[in-house]
């Protein structure tokens, strides 16, 4: 027997998603299995040129993970030690991690207090000499506009990379992210919106020469067999996560549209009380990978005990930003350097939110937060 859930309201349901593809799924594992098919397989063909459609990119490399996708990404546009590559003080560690591992230096940037993306009138400032990339990030679901962000990439001769791994299937004006930079880095982590059964990533990119210098490098660096032109990585996707991602893949602009909904309500049902939502509204290009409610007065780490007492699986995403990690120390920023990401992680945490959430579970939070500020 399975136990009881902890929470009343969880932030995942993997048996839903898992039962959504299951027959499939086993048989075509069970041929794998047996057939002895598990690495750079028919099955990972599959899934990366499903993949590369489904974003509108004519390649999709998969890798071991987002982060390494960051990574090759960074490394096949030949970035590494002198070079600096900008990305926003308000994102997940891996975004900054990826780009201190090439020997680049991560220079940041603030994020806006309403998008909680980058703010994109400090880009241009901080563009120098060493300035290799950017690294845009479409964070907990919602897409960064790029069209701004592409001319000014291109007017000083750097490359624009996404990081999309909160936001697979998330578009702007129609054009899915991922298939506006020169490369865009996706996460198949078990937490996302296209959510292997473990870890693994993808690169997409309409560039041949990119695509190709990715299959070297996630595979020792062989461009032909047995030939190590250059020091790559082991990183691939193997075939069981490729055929779980292929068949989820079928799912993923339901169940993004089943968050869309369920955001919606929140947003209704939370209407009045002194929280804040991420800006742009259920558009149909968020995703909403997670739901962030930005809590206006100053209460929200009682907010948050108050919820998690009740049994609601609410978390903070994130609570210290880039710079004020101690990973990055060497970086020499300091507090009051990006005081909106600062704010933020001070201010803002996250609501449940899956594809399958009844409408009762909706309420049952919706309750607890009107509850919280009642008394
Ligand atoms: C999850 C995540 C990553 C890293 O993905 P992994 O597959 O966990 O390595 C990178 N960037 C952002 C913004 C993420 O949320």
């Amino acid at each position: 027997m399975p136990e009881a859930p902890s929470f009343v309201v969880e932030r995942s349901n993997f048996a839903h998603e898992f039962m959504s593809i299951r027959g499939v799924v086993m048989a075509e594992m069970e041929s794998a299995l047996l057939a002895g098919r598990y690495i750079l397989s028919d099955e990972v063909d599959r899934f990366e040129c499903a993949f590369a459609e489904y974003v509108g990119c004519e390649h999709a490399v998969t890798v071991n993970s987002g982060t390494d996708a960051l990574l090759l990404a960074l490394e096949v546009l030949d970035i590494s030690d002198g070079h600096e590559v900008i990305t926003v003080a308000n994102t997940f560690h891996a975004t900054a991690l990826a780009i201190a591992r090439t020997g680049a230096r991560p220079v940041l940037v603030d994020a806006l207090p309403d998008t909680y993306l980058m703010d994109l009138s400090q880009v241009e400032a901080a563009v120098s000499k060493r300035t290799k990339a950017i690294i845009a990030v479409h964070l907990f679901g919602m897409p960064l506009n790029l069209t701004e962000l592409r001319a000014l990439a291109q007017r000083h001769g750097i490359a624009l990379v996404e990081d999309c791994a909160q936001a697979t299937g998330a578009s702007i004006a129609g054009r899915k992210v991922g298939s506006w930079g020169d490369l865009g880095c996706f996460s198949f982590h078990p937490s996302k919106t296209l959510a292997g059964a473990g870890d693994g990533g993808a690169v997409t990119t309409h560039s041949k020469e990119l695509a190709a210098r990715l299959r070297s490098q996630r595979y020792f660096g062989q461009r032909v067999s047995k030939v190590h032109s250059h020091l790559g990585h082991n990183s691939k996707l193997d075939t069981l996560q490729a055929i779980v991602l292929y068949h989820k893949l079928q799912f993923l602009d339901q169940w993004n549209e089943q968050r869309r909904v369920r955001a919606g309500r929140y947003m209704e049902g939370l209407r009045g009380l002194p929280v804040m939502f991420q800006a742009g509204g259920p558009v149909p290009e968020h995703v909403y990978h997670l739901f962030q409610l930005r809590v206006s007065d100053g209460r929200r780490d009682e907010l948050l005990a108050h919820l998690v007492a009740q049994r609601i699986d609410a978390v903070v995403r994130y609570p210290v930003p880039i710079h004020l990690q101690p990973a990055f120390e060497y970086l020499a920023y300091s507090r009051g350097n990006f005081p909106v990401s600062e704010h933020l992680a001070l201010s803002n945490l996250c609501l449940p939110l899956r594809p399958d959430m009844t409408a009762e579970e909706t309420r049952v939070v919706i309750d607890a937060v009107a509850e919280f500020h009642a008394r």
